[in-house]
């Protein structure tokens, strides 16, 4: 097994970077129509990107073509997907930092960032986008200096995944590169031209839909057209990451009742194979990891707390309950059990028509099985449910000899009409439907 020691600490290199721009630049007022976007990856695997791209309310190409009402155009420079390349595609970061570029811009990063004088103590580099020029020779520029240099003039700057907000994998145990979050980077002093801290959305990787939603409700602010959105203490929309993933969990139910899966691929919760929901601020349950379809849980897998400042370090090992869930589990387990029996009763109860009780004395006329009958005990748990349920209000519904006699109801048009046998009231002889409706063939009336 690799053991991997924690970085020796060695001298800075020359600073490699253009001096921060003297004075903070503000962001222009009142509507403006194009706004940049410039996108920076440090030690990332691309998947915010892919999930950004994936987003669909809104999606990037809503942004790109300004197709939202009220929301500016944006121009989006990104390394993979940008056409233009070279100098060509470099040249508007340049411009952006020299506090030179016609219209406001955000900075979006992606992936933690290195301690790039790790590297260059070696010669190398850990991230890096374009190249700049120093004495020694060209090197290539890297992206946490750009971001250093671009930050303040910036309307805002937005952590996206959970490496860029809290560190994530690249600065979990055993982390060489010095690799740390963009809040960590940029310091607790940060704020952007408009004032803002660092946005963070996380998520590893993160819901593709709570980015774009963000930079929609950022763009509005900007545009003067709708407050600052809510952040949370973390810098988190706080609309987005208020719950728990478990609250809004599609298993919450099984928990609830105290039944558990054994092993991966089983459909009850999963908080025995390690599942952390019940203490992680996620919405990709509820909201679906794309298109409102997937999200971990329903995809089968056990939240092991990828959005949590903690993550990974905090929830490892992953194949291991969380110790809290003992008790909790075992608490549901203990009364969900009683639970459960008594919703089924009231399930096969409520699983029966009123005609069916009223006619039939419970038998079901389906074709399809053989449905049990209530039996004595049913009965009787019912009827107190039902003295409950309708105390202090009038009970609906309809009633056996009122509403049908006790013969058999009619097969098909042209036969007899049954007369009401009522003797609560009623026009002796009208015909009384579901809720009075008379019959479709009009003998009623
Ligand atoms: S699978 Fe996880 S999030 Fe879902 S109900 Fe179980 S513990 Fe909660
Ligand atoms: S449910 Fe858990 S593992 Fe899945 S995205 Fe949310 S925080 Fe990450």
């Amino acid at each position: 097994m690799a053991v991997f020691a924690p970085p020796t600490p060695i001298e800075a290199p020359p600073e490699p970077v253009t001096e921060p721009q003297p004075e903070r630049r503000k962001a222009p007022e009142g509507p403006i129509k194009v706004v940049h976007a410039f996108w920076l990856a440090g030690m990332s695997c691309d998947g915010c990107s892919i999930s950004a791209t994936g987003a669909t309310n809104p999606s990037v190409e809503d942004l790109l073509t300004g197709s939202i009402a009220g929301l500016p155009t944006v121009i989006l420079h990104h390394p993979v997907l940008a056409v233009e390349n070279g100098e060509e595609f470099i040249r508007p970061f340049e411009l952006a930092a020299e506090g030179k570029l016609d219209a406001p811009y955000v900075c979006v990063y992606e992936g933690s960032i290195a301690d790039e004088r790790i590297a260059a103590a070696t010669g190398g580099y850990f991230s890096a986008m374009g190249d700049q020029v120093l004495e020694e020779g060209t090197r290539p520029f890297p992206t946490a200096t750009r971001l250093k240099q671009m930050s303040e003039g910036a309307a805002a700057v937005i952590a996206i995944g959970t490496c860029a907000t809290w560190g994530g994998i690249p600065a979990a145990a055993g982390n060489v590169t010095g690799a740390m979050s963009v809040m960590d980077f940029l310091g607790s002093d940060y704020r952007s031209a408009l004032g803002l801290p660092v946005i963070n959305i996380p998520g590893c990787a993160p819901v593709g839909d709570n980015f774009t939603e963000t930079v929609a409700a950022v763009l509005l602010f900007l545009q003067g057209m709708g407050p600052l959105p809510e952040f949370d203490e973390l810098g988190r929309p706080a609309w987005l990451f208020s719950e728990t993933v478990h609250r809004g969990c599609t298993r919450a139910g099984y928990y609830e009742e105290g039944v558990f899966a054994e092993d991966y691929g089983d459909k009850e919760c999963l908080v025995e194979v390690g599942c952390w929901g019940p203490v992680v601020n996620c919405n990709i349950v509820s909201r679906g990891a794309q298109s409102h379809m997937g999200g971990c849980m329903r995809a089968g897998g056990p939240c092991i707390g990828c959005t949590m400042p903690g993550f990974p370090d905090k929830f490892s090992p992953f194949y291991k309950a969380p110790p809290g869930s003992f008790l909790s589990s075992n608490a549901s387990r203990t009364y969900g059990a009683g639970i459960r029996r008594l919703r089924a009763l009231s399930n096969h109860a409520l699983s029966r028509e009123v005609r069916w009780d009223a006619l039939n004395k419970g038998v079901v006329p389906s074709g399809w099985g053989e449905i049990e009958k209530p039996n004595a005990f049913d009965k009787t748990v019912h009827f107190f449910y039902e003295k409950l349920q309708f105390s202090g209000s009038r009970r609906p519904g309809r009633e056996a000899g009122r509403y049908w006699p006790t013969d058999p109801p009619p097969r098909h048009r042209g036969m007899k009409v049954p007369r009401d046998v009522s003797t609560t009231g009623g026009e002796e002889g009208a015909w009384h439907g579901e809720g009075g409706v008379p019959p479709p063939d009009g003998s009623g009336s």
